[in-house]
């Protein structure tokens, strides 16, 4: 350490003693400044930052308790360590000078030697602490530049993960829900969840702009369970509202990640339980990569979830691909076409993947049906098997808001003219 740069504030009214202390620590090679009372020292302490402090507590006017309080709170000099000297006795006043934020205390009258070796140890304490410090800014900088690196060489967008994970703890995820109805019936028998987020600066957000970096995270675990949660809180709702809808299913994304989730079988049935839900009313949405993943894996949890009583829809179907091999081995219930089908208008796929499921004992739902057009063909298509299929899109409903879709339910039957031809 170089001496010449450190500077040493000496506060004490008697001036006996600054006079010896600034000797000796003149002596020692360092720089040393004098006061003789409070208002003094604080004024050199700020103007000149010294590296260190030795403080007398009985003074007139101001005493060194004082002194410290006011530099511990002013932002420029809090982080100059203080060694009180003082003649005081009582144990509980010593120990007053530490809870202030006094570093260490020497008894008056005090010996040179004492106070050199006093001083000389905190000075290396304190420049250790700065170069901790300096290290710690350092790699925090090292840190963000990694982190922008493995985003750029992943495409992970840190960014966006730290605002989500915001999100999630301000509780500003919401759930909207799309109705599903039945082409026999004209009726309402369920909901999808659909999740967004109520973005503070960018309104309403869209899954599409962040459900990626949901589900490729640990994200997913907490998301999941909150909007099965939520669902089944929303469905129990519903049904107990209204009387005519008590048998009313509610559709829930889940993502492959998500299966893998350590006992997840037991939070559903819990989730369940705790709602009063009928396990038939709830459907699980799972991807064809899920069904084409880990199949034994996989195939374990599915089965162990039907056991419960739930059910299974291959959400997207015919986007992905899937062997007809694990639509029969896995538990699967119902696929819901792909809305790309529809809106390309692709009878033949839509009519294919129809008789595959009705074949294999399964029920569809048509996804994204838009227009009157575009039902009255499903029906003609489907026209022997109208109570197996199920439609959902902006013709009947967007998703809605808990609010709107429970007016939306009060509309007993959906009135839509069929256009034919
Ligand atoms: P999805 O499960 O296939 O959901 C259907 C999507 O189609 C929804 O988009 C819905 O708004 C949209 N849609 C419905 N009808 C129509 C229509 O007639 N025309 C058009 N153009 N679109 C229609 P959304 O809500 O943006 O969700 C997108 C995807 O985000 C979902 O696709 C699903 O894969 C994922 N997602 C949504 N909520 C969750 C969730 O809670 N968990 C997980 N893991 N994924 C979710
Ligand atoms: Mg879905
Ligand atoms: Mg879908």
């Amino acid at each position: 350490m170089n001496k010449n740069k450190i500077t040493i504030l000496v506060v004490d009214d008697t001036r006996y003693n600054l006079q010896i202390l600034s000797t000796m620590l003149v002596n020692q090679g360092y720089a040393v400044l004098e006061a003789t009372n409070g208002i003094e020292a604080i004024e050199l302490a700020e103007n000149h930052i010294p590296n260190l402090i030795l403080l007398d507590i009985k003074m007139p006017e101001m005493n060194g308790y004082q002194v410290c309080v006011n530099l511990k709170n002013n932002p420029k000099t809090q982080q100059i360590p203080i060694i009180f000297i003082s003649a005081i006795e009582n144990v509980e006043e010593k120990v007053e000078a530490f809870a202030i934020g006094g570093i260490d205390f020497i008894n008056k009258p005090f010996h040179l030697i004492e106070v050199l070796a006093r001083v000389e140890t905190h000075l290396r304490v304190s420049s250790l602490q700065a170069q901790l410090l300096e290290q710690t800014k350092l790699l925090e900088i090292q840190n963000i530049s990694l982190q922008k690196e493995i985003s750029n060489l992943t495409g992970f967008n840190q960014d966006l993960y730290s605002e989500v994970k915001e999100a999630i703890d301000t509780q500003s995820l919401r759930l909207f829900y799309q109705p599903i109805v039945n082409f026999q019936t004209d009726l309402i028998t369920g909901f999808e969840a659909l999740i967004r987020w109520q973005h503070p600066q960018r309104g309403l957000l869209s899954p599409i702009d962040f459900i990626d970096i949901i589900e490729k995270t640990d994200l997913i675990y907490p998301v999941g369970r909150w909007v099965l949660e939520t669902a089944c809180q929303q469905l129990q709702i519903w049904q107990q509202s209204f009387p005519k809808h008590a048998d009313l299913t509610m559709s829930v994304n889940v993502s492959t990640k998500q299966l893998t989730e350590f006992n997840l079988v037991e939070y559903v049935r819990q989730t369940l339980q705790e709602y009063h839900i009928n396990p038939q009313s709830l459907k699980l949405e799972i991807t064809e990569s899920t069904v084409m993943g880990d199949r034994d894996r996989t195939l374990q949890i599915l089965d162990q979830l039907k056991d419960l009583g739930i059910q299974f829809c291959i959400d997207d179907f015919g986007t992905g691909y899937s062997s007809l091999r694990r639509l029969t081995d896995f538990p699967i219930d119902i696929l819901k076409i792909d809305r790309s089908f529809i809106n390309n208008e692709e009878w033949i796929i839509v009519k294919a993947i129809g008789t595959l499921a009705f074949t294999l004992g399964k029920k569809i739902v048509v996804e994204g049906i838009e227009t009157t057009r575009q039902l009255a063909t499903l029906k003609t298509l489907f026209s022997s098997s109208l109570d197996g299929c199920y439609g959902q899109g902006y013709l009947f409903a967007k998703p809605l808001d808990a609010e709107s879709a429970a007016e939306f339910l009060t509309n007993v039957r959906i009135h839509i003219p069929l256009v034919v031809g």
